[in-house]
């Protein structure tokens, strides 16, 4: 059975066919941050899940090609330089940089290509240039080059593909100049704005005078210059389906550069917000969390990225701290699984067992079934569990199921706990009881393991002898 996923073009569960014939690649672009703060974790709960989908992309047997871009200049960015007073590559500079890291401690893989809109200004002029070209964009009296509708759908393309539009609402000759608006305000959208003061030193020179591009067509201009004119998966959070992503359809078809009956792009695929209270988290309403915040609080990005990948990419769910103290559990029942394992395994190698990952990818084939996926895992830990308990596994087998768990966790990206290394007196102490069960003197063994459980450790007893374990 093939990947199957649903696609808000065709607003249908789809089997993925790549378009490059050979079948063997993919290329992924993800609408990444617009770098006028922090990030909050709803927004990364897009990166993690686009993450989710390119590692799976490569678990099937794709050289995906990930394409991430950072929105460096847009409406947003250039109140806050206004406000600040700092030039703008230095104030997005900051904010790109904490993105890389929370993105890092997240353990999501860096995207292949990272395009900044700053540095993709010749493209995005170009494409305007052939928008006017083709009678599809014009300049308006108030200096700025807009998109128009009428003209697009008169050339006989469908503006409305993604959402459902009404198009009696639309009264010809009015303009957008913002980058965000509602449905309800259909209406020509801006590509390039003409400089106005307030815009202070964030303008670049063009063909229609001194401006700076509108954020939809940054979007346009770095996917195709770096995927070709058409590419498989496009990917961003569900309030970028309008007017983001509608628009860049209209851009990117209405230059005309895919081949004959090709789209721009084949399978868009759009995630569900993460929620605080019932309501978006966004930073508009203040119910958010950083990464920071989050790892303040104790929390480490491994639980973080567990959480968010527990929910199905479709289904909005409710952030809380109590659920997020309940992935630490979870974990923790795997940590011990995978320990155990290691400890069996020792030295040996062994390939990996393929049933595991077999039922694994059958769940997420299925519209990436993380549920289902994760209930694979647990049912193997389940299993693995008992069957150490029992001492039946042989260091052979041990070495077989930690493959599998490293195929596995190529996708999910949750890694190993790193054990807390024991301070050294911890460990000295250890020693000293070890000493006294040998000499026999089984109350100070006794009184030593008790002393330890007061620093917060344990001592486990395994046939390879005594270590510790934090409580
Ligand atoms: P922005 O930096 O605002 O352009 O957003 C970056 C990405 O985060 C976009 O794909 C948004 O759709 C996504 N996003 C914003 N808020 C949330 C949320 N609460 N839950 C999930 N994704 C979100
Ligand atoms: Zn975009």
């Amino acid at each position: 059975m093939g990947l199957r996923f649903f696609n808000t073009l065709t607003r249908s569960v789809q089997e993925f066919a790549p378009l490059n014939p050979s079948g063997k690649t993919a290329g992924l672009y993800c609408c990444g941050p617009t770098v006028h703060d922090v990030a909050h974790i709803g927004n990364f709960r897009t990166f993690v899940f686009a993450d989710l989908v390119r590692r799976y992309l490569q678990f099937k047997g794709y050289a995906v090609t990930h394409v991430m871009n950072i929105t460096d200049v847009e409406d947003k960015i250039i109140k806050r330089v206004r406000e600040s007073g700092i030039p703008l590559r230095e104030y997005t500079g900051k904010y790109e940089t904490a993105f890389l890291e929370d993105l890092q401690t997240l353990g999501c893989l860096r995207p292949h290509q990272m395009p900044r809109a700053t540095e993709h200004i010749g493209e995005i002029i170009s494409l305007i240039e052939r928008l006017i070209a083709r009678g599809i964009a014009y300049q308006a009296t108030d200096g700025s080059v807009y998109f128009s509708i009428e003209k697009y759908r008169g050339s006989g393309r469908q503006y409305g593909q993604l959402v459902k539009l009404n198009f009696d609402e639309l009264r010809p000759g009015e303009r957008v100049s913002n980058d965000e608006y509602a449905k309800e305000s259909l209406a020509d959208f801006a590509l390039w704005k003409a400089r106005v003061p307030e815009d202070g030193a964030v303008y670049w020179p063009s063909p229609w005078g001194e401006g700076r591009p509108g954020w939809h067509i940054e979007c346009s201009a770095m996917s195709m210059k770096i995927l070709g004119p058409n590419f498989d998966i496009h990917l961003g959070g569900e309030d970028l389906i309008f007017p983001h992503h509608e628009d860049e359809i209209a851009q990117s078809e209405g230059a005309g550069l895919q081949p004959q009956g090709e789209r721009f792009v084949k399978y868009w695929l759009h995630g569900a917000h993460l929620m605080v209270e019932g309501k978006k988290m966004s930073k508009s309403l203040g119910n958010f969390f950083t990464l920071r915040d989050l790892l303040g609080k104790g929390f480490t990005g491994r639980e973080i990225r567990y959480r968010l990948l527990t929910a199905h990419y479709r289904e909005t769910f409710n952030f809380t701290l109590e659920e997020l103290t309940a992935a630490r559990t979870s974990l923790a029942r795997l940590d011990e699984c995978l320990a155990k394992l290691r400890e069996l395994a020792g030295n040996t190698n062994a390939p990996a067992d393929p049933s595991f990952a077999d039922h694994f990818s059958a769940a997420l084939d299925e519209d990436l079934n993380v549920s289902a996926a994760w209930r694979v895992v647990f049912d193997w830990v389940r299993d693995t569990n008992r069957l150490l308990t029992d001492n039946q596994f042989s260091s052979a087998q041990a070495a077989a199921a930690l493959a599998a768990w490293q195929r596995i966790d190529a996708v999910f990206g949750i890694g190993e706990k790193a054990d807390a290394e024991a301070p050294r007196e911890i460990v000295g102490l250890l020693e000293q009881r070890e000493a006294a069960r040998k000499a026999k003197d089984f109350k100070r063994a006794d009184a030593i393991r008790e002393e330890l459980k007061l620093n917060g450790w344990v001592i486990e007893d395994t046939p390879k002898g005594a270590r510790l374990k934090r409580r």
